[in-house]
């Protein structure tokens, strides 16, 4: 007899977000973001890749409609979730493994700072939002003005 389709066990990860998933968990991001979802009364649900969506993200910073803590990602009440910026954000989630975790909020605190003064925005020459995906994270590129090229 057929196995009634919501017995299932969900369809089991791909070795590289299952290995993300669980180094994220032990580098404690993952914990942090469900922390500041809890702080934040964000709601949780499970979402694609093993990672988890926070919704309803209301407190002023950081600004943008989306971003990432660990496996946590934190949705603004009128951010559409759209694969393209799941997509986005999971790349992050990928770079705070490979950053061993709370490392990298301070690497790309100095990123965004290093982006800041060459072009006046956080994202656009920031490595890891270069990596992450400019346009799919719903930045535009800003041009260089420090250092100049010189004439
Ligand atoms: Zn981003």
């Amino acid at each position: 007899m057929p196995e009634h389709p919501s017995r299932r066990r969900p369809a089991r990860l791909p070795a590289g977000p299952a290995l993300r998933r669980i180094w994220n968990a032990v580098n404690l991001t993952t914990p942090l973001g469900l922390v500041l979802a809890l702080a934040s009364g964000c709601a949780v649900e499970r979402g694609p890749l093993g990672l988890l969506l926070a919704t309803g993200y209301r407190w002023p910073v950081p600004d943008g409609g989306a971003f990432t803590v660990g496996n946590v990602v934190f949705f603004r009440p009128h951010t559409p979730i759209t694969p393209r910026l799941l997509a986005h954000e999971a790349r992050h989630a990928t770079q705070y493994a490979w950053c061993a975790g709370v490392p990298f909020l301070v690497l790309y605190a100095v990123a965004a700072g290093w982006s800041l003064l060459r072009t006046g925005d956080t994202a656009s020459r920031n490595v890891f939002e270069r990596h992450a995906g400019l346009t799919a994270g719903g930045y535009r590129e800003r041009p260089v003005r420090w250092p100049r090229a010189s004439a």
